[in-house]
């Protein structure tokens, strides 16, 4: 499928209080579609828990061990986070009960938000529960907990269950993702969403690096994925794999300049998404007409 100018691409955390719907909002969201949804244990901090593709957007979304832990662990990564940028989420969904009482739970988790910024929206969920003149309490009672300066991006009372408003949710959602490329192909089934991702971050640098100079012709293979021991740091591994000969050249650039930049560029968006260091080493192969072997798509996952 050609992809759309401008398409757009990011990370959506759902945050709340255990029971509040999470679960149940993400699986109503991806509904049908086809979504990446590992089962093996994920190395990394941040999870990938489903992909959401439209036609003119993709939605990742991510879960962050203490993201959804009120409390202390939810301050410590919120902090982090604030400070570092790491394991952050284009959009932050903070879902909460159709409740005008701000329990201390929310109300925690509503002083760290604020702390943090950012896109972030209040979704009202089990709308089906409640009288809808209730949700306008509820709305005032959140929102005159919020210190001056800060406001929610959107504010959406949705229910999980019948589905009423999901639809609004999402468009809102596309409505705030910056441009981004479509990271994983549509229809793509893995148990290995980090490796996936990994290679569209280098992929993406490629494209952006090298412009016009070398058709789509490039595939990238990640090699060797993996958790250093005793180290908090992800060793991993890619070829990129070209056409031609005279394409590799183009790759690598001037004394390697070009190679550089793109793990250097690589390595920082995916060191902010999987929230650690990462030692990323490239190698680039001329593998001519990989586009027609079977075998070789397969390995670099995409479903024939
Ligand atoms: P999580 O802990 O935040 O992931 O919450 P779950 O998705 O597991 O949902 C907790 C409970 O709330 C389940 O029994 C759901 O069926 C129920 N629930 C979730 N969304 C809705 C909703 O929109 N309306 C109603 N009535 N119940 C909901
Ligand atoms: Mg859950």
């Amino acid at each position: 499928m050609p992809q759309p100018l401008l398409f757009k691409s990011g990370f959506v955390s759902f945050i709340g209080r255990p029971n509040v719907g999470k679960s149940t909002m993400m699986n109503a969201l991806l509904g049908e579609k086809v979504a990446i949804i590992s089962n093996k244990p994920q190395t990394t901090r941040t999870k990938i828990t489903g992909v959401l593709t439209c036609e003119e957007s993709q939605i990742i979304f991510v879960d962050t061990p203490g993201i959804h832990r009120p409390k202390s662990k939810l301050g410590e990564f919120m902090v982090r986070a604030a400070q570092s940028g790491m394991g952050d989420a284009d959009v932050v969904l903070y879902l909460v009960e159709p409740d005008e009482k701000v329990g201390p739970g929310d109300a925690d988790i509503l002083a760290k938000l604020q702390q943090r910024g950012g896109v972030i929206f209040l979704v009202i969920n089990k709308l089906d529960t409640v009288a809808k003149p209730k949700m306008l309490t509820v709305i005032d009672a959140y929102q005159s907990r919020c210190t001056d300066g800060f406001a929610f991006a959107e504010i959406i009372p949705v229910s999980a269950i019948t589905g009423e408003n999901l639809a609004t949710l999402q468009n809102n959602i596309i409505k705030h993702l910056p441009q981004g490329p479509r990271y994983f192909p549509d229809d793509v089934l893995t148990d290995q969403p980090e490796r996936v991702l990994a290679a569209e971050f280098i992929r993406e640098k490629l494209l952006q690096m090298l412009e016009d100079e070398i058709p789509h012709g490039i595939a990238v293979e990640i090699t060797t994925f993996k958790p250093r021991e005793n180290k908090n740091m992800l060793d991993i591994e890619a070829t990129i794999i070209c056409e031609r000969d005279s394409h590799k050249g183009i790759v690598i650039g001037k004394a390697g300049a070009v190679l550089k930049e793109v793990g250097k560029r690589a390595r920082l968006d995916m060191e902010r998404f999987f929230g650690q260091p990462i030692n990323l080493q490239l190698w680039v192969k001329v593998r001519k007409d990989w586009r027609d072997s079977d075998v070789h798509l397969r390995s670099f996952g995409y479903k024939s």
